[in-house]
């Protein structure tokens, strides 16, 4: 989608958002598939009411980018643009044992950060890849930890009263890779509290984390992470390798040797491929287990 009239340019200068024309959201996301649209890049959080309320009025539909390592996004020219916050600088600042953390923050740095002022807790978050917008939004975890845990306090861009609000922790509920926030609230900042922990200790954790990570995912290749959620009291990567299916393409969409709920774009997968692998993928798992598998990756249909 291009933004192109001349009214609409200034407004968006006017907000002090910088507009990038023609992205392409093969090169925005992990998976490296997606088509092009008009990206902007918000600077100031005061300026998304303004910013929402000008795209709303000109009918300009749009979507919500962090790190793109959790989506999987339609082949072509695409019938949305994207917003993304731009990072401040900086973007962590701790207080005692309170993290506030700027959503555009990379949340690999911002564990690292904690992590070297004996912050903890967030270890099993180290290799993540993405914002800790997006690790909000989705709730990321891993190795029994999950960042909903350690949340306090959520500024947020809320689509029903059209005001950045902030929300505190008990208000939000944060459930395996699902939380309570509505679609279309956007993620600004956190406030983290986390435990005090020597360095030394947490990055002793942290590499323990890093091999389990190392040995067992495709780290080399591009993926979005799992494909699907594990159902209730069983993985869905057992039961994608049971049934044989590592190695299982379309086009250049493939199971992953090493992971089978990972799926990676060993070339120059579409999204086509990748959608047709995981309906095939998800039939099979249907028939043999008669389980429904849940995505875990978004996916953006045009
Ligand atoms: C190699 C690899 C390993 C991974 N391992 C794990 C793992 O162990 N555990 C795990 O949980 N995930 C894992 N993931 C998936 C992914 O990294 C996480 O889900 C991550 O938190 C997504 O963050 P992101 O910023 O990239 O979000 P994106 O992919 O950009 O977006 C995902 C969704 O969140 C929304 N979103 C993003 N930012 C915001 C915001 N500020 N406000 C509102 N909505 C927002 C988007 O609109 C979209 O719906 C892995 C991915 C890869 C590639």
């Amino acid at each position: 989608m291009r933004i192109e009239d001349p009214n609409v340019v200034a407004a968006l200068s006017e907000l002090g958002v910088e507009l990038r024309c023609s992205a392409s959201l093969a090169k925005l996301t992990s998976l490296a598939i997606g088509g092009t649209t008009d990206l902007l890049s918000i600077r100031k959080h005061e300026s998304i009411p303004g910013l929402l309320s000008l795209l709303d009025s000109r009918g300009v539909p749009h979507r919500f980018l962090g790190g793109g390592s959790n989506l999987l996004v339609d082949d072509g020219e695409l019938p949305w643009v994207i917003m993304q916050l731009a990072s401040p600088d900086p973007d962590v600042v701790l207080e005692g044992n309170f993290a506030q953390v700027d959503a555009a923050a990379d949340l690999g740095r911002t564990v690292t950060y904690c992590a070297k002022h004996d912050l903890g807790g967030m270890e099993g978050l180290i290799g993540v890849p993405g914002t800790v917008g997006g690790a909000l939004r989705m709730n990321a975890g891993a190795y029994g930890m999950q960042i909903g845990s350690y949340v306090r306090e959520v500024t947020l861009y809320r689509a029903a009263t059209r005001q950045i609000e902030i929300l505190r922790g008990e208000q939000i509920s944060f459930e395996y890779r699902h939380t309570s926030f509505a679609p279309d609230d956007m993620m600004l900042a956190v406030k983290l509290e986390l435990p005090s922990k020597p360095y030394k200790e947490i990055l002793q954790g942290i590499r323990i984390c890093n091999e389990k990570r190392r040995s067992s995912q495709p780290l080399g290749q591009k993926s979005a992470g799992c494909i699907f959620k594990n159902p209730p009291g069983a993985s869905a990567g057992r039961m994608i390798d049971d049934l044989g299916l590592k190695g299982l393409s379309v086009g250049d969409a493939r199971v992953s040797e090493r992971h089978a709920n990972f799926f990676v774009n060993a070339g120059k997968a579409s999204a086509k491929d990748m959608l047709a692998l995981i309906a095939d993928v998800r039939e099979r798992v249907r028939s043999a287990f008669s389980v429904e598998l849940e995505h875990e990756v978004v996916i953006w249909n045009a």
